[in-house]
């Protein structure tokens, strides 16, 4: 399985808190915990490459994409955007992480604004599992806590998720769609609530196990051609 871990690399050379938690980019830290899972061929790619390092060759060989962007959403290719989606469409797995809420792929993938309440505040977090046995789950008893992030809350303006794996509570009462599952195409899509850059939230290991999780259960399965040819009806025997 080839993984491409994607990070717009912007707050990390332009923010020194930021800088200091990930002094080589949030995708880095993700790559690393995903290779020390286990999963070996994991490469990056970052918004100032050319082609913002998703040349067709690379998105061609990519079996799961990792999503995290945050201030420079627009800056994102409509064309790449649109060679992104048809590879989930054809069944490459596309996890979006934390402000990835609102980048131009997942909304696109969407269909809705995928906008939401947000505070930065600081405080606690519980990542419930409401979805005991889900594969994403996997090896999460009950709850994640975050001692510090940032809120999230609803409404969170996106489909109905075809399953949902994880409900976060914050301090100040709200509450959140924080692991979400959906089915486009041949493609599978997973949303992953927690990550604000200037939190060392991609060193938590319960958080790297989810996103380890994700990327196996999004994984292409076999069967099915993109776009869908042209043939003859099947007739029941
Ligand atoms: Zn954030």
């Amino acid at each position: 399985m080839n993984i491409t871990v994607w990070n717009e690399y912007r707050h990390e050379k332009q923010n020194p808190d930021v800088k200091e938690i990930y002094p080589n980019g949030i995708h880095h830290v993700i790559a690393e915990s995903l290779r020390e899972r286990g999963l070996p061929n994991v490469l990056t790619a970052t918004l100032d490459e050319p082609d913002h390092g998703l040349s067709p060759e690379v998105l061609n060989q990519t079996d799961v994409l990792i999503w995290w962007g945050h201030k420079a959403h627009d800056e994102v290719d409509d064309d790449i955007v649109e060679r992104v989606r048809e590879r989930v469409l054809a069944g490459m797995g596309l996890v979006a992480l934390h402000s990835a809420h609102h980048a131009k792929i997942f909304k696109r993938l969407m269909g809705t604004s995928c906008s939401l309440r947000w505070r930065e505040s600081n405080e606690k977090e519980r990542i419930w599992v409401v979805k005991p046995g889900h594969p994403v789950a996997d090896g999460i008893d009950m709850c994640i806590e975050l001692e510090r992030t940032e809120m999230y809350g609803e409404f969170f303006d996106i489909p109905v998720p075809d399953e949902l794996v994880f409900i976060s509570s914050f301090e100040g009462g709200e509450v959140f769609r924080s692991g979400c599952c959906f089915h486009r195409g041949y493609g599978k899509i997973f949303y992953f609530r927690p990550g604000h850059e200037t939190l060392p939230i991609y060193h938590n290991i319960k958080v790297q196990q989810v996103i380890a999780n994700a990327v196996s259960w999004a994984r292409p399965t076999a069967g099915g051609q993109y776009p869908y040819p042209a043939g003859a009806a099947i007739h029941a025997v």
